[in-house]
């Protein structure tokens, strides 16, 4: 049988440094379905909190990654809801216990309703939740949410989770041209997140091919008006002034179709994150497109590569 890889990276991360990714569910199971989302469609939109995997697997293999390569943060994100883990808590213990390396978590926060989600994230040095929507109407709109979660409730899951929770809570807004960003929706979103009070709040618009074809960026300008209006712990997330650069070593083809197989990334990213020299990459990209290991795709004038599934991964999944 086929042995899942849970960890990927480190790939170097603007906000986290490198950071050593762990995906501890299958793909694209969700309990929600954005429509901006860079992994395609939700196949599995679920509220039913899983073990997986067995725990001993996921721990040997950060394990190995630890020791082979430098980690600065073991971040929990993936291809869906690391929350729906039922061992999320569990492995967090685990990490802390052994490793001093800071652990962050990337969630949706639609499950930290949950009394035991909330605990589970409670060892965590950083949880970045996500929140698009402050009724309803955007809820259904951008994030197409399992119907049995209530954007009221996930506030109030948000707002006790911050009033418990010692380490760093970072909001992430993520902001869909037409969507989710009229004037009274945004100020319903600033009110939520005055009431969650997290150290920060980054905003985000689509920058990479997402599931649903309508889902369109806001311009640089909008989102600078959205920053006025939230406020000084604001910043927006993808700001170049902000962006660190650090160099890969290691083989350049498994690197990118590593990142790949994440995200659709442009060459700027794949330079970016991976310090491939920028004069080799065309020829790189040419080979592995070549060989159907990458995709190229477009997304409003811009090129992505995203990894084509082999059947291994297929399994894997
Ligand atoms: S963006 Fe995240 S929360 Fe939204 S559907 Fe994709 S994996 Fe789920």
């Amino acid at each position: 049988m086929l042995r899942r890889s849970f960890v990927y990276g480190p790939v170097p991360s603007r906000r986290l440094g490198l950071s050593l990714g762990v995906s501890i569910v299958p793909p694209k199971t969700c309990t929600i379905d954005c429509i901006y989302c860079q992994c395609g469609r939700t196949t599995r939109r679920t509220l039913d909190r899983e073990s997986f995997y067995p725990v001993e697997e996921v721990i040997s293999q950060v394990r190995a990654a630890v020791a082979a390569h430098r980690v600065e943060f073991i971040t929990f994100s993936g291809e869906g809801e690391p929350t729906l883990n039922r061992d999320i808590g569990r492995i967090i213990r685990r990490l802390k216990d052994e490793f001093s390396i800071p652990v962050a978590v990337l969630t949706n926060g639609t499950l930290l309703t949950d009394p035991a989600v909330r605990r589970a994230l409670y060892p965590a040095d950083l949880v970045v939740p996500s929140l698009d929507a402050a009724d309803e109407r955007n809820f259904a709109r951008v994030n197409r949410h399992h119907p049995g979660l209530n954007v009221a409730n996930v506030i109030r899951g948000l707002v006790t989770f911050r009033r418990h929770y010692r380490g760093k809570l970072w909001l992430e807004v993520m902001l869909v041209k037409n969507i989710n960003d009229s004037p009274e929706h945004l100020v319903m979103l600033r009110r939520a997140a005055e009431d969650i009070g997290p150290d920060r709040v980054h905003l985000n618009t689509v920058a990479r091919p997402p599931a649903v074809r309508r889902a369109r960026p806001l311009s640089d300008d909008d989102l600078a008006q959205v920053q006025k209006l939230f406020g000084s712990r604001c910043e927006i997330a993808d700001s170049p002034l902000r962006r660190r650069q650090r160099r890969f070593h290691g083989d350049p083809a498994a690197a990118i179709i590593e990142l790949a197989r994440r995200r659709p990334v442009t060459p700027a990213d794949i330079t970016r994150s991976l310090g491939v020299d920028s004069a080799e990459l065309p020829k790189l990209l040419a080979r592995l497109t070549r060989a159907h290991r990458l995709r190229r795709v477009e997304f409003w004038g811009k090129v992505f590569y995203e990894a084509r599934r082999s059947p291994a991964d297929t399994a894997r999944g």
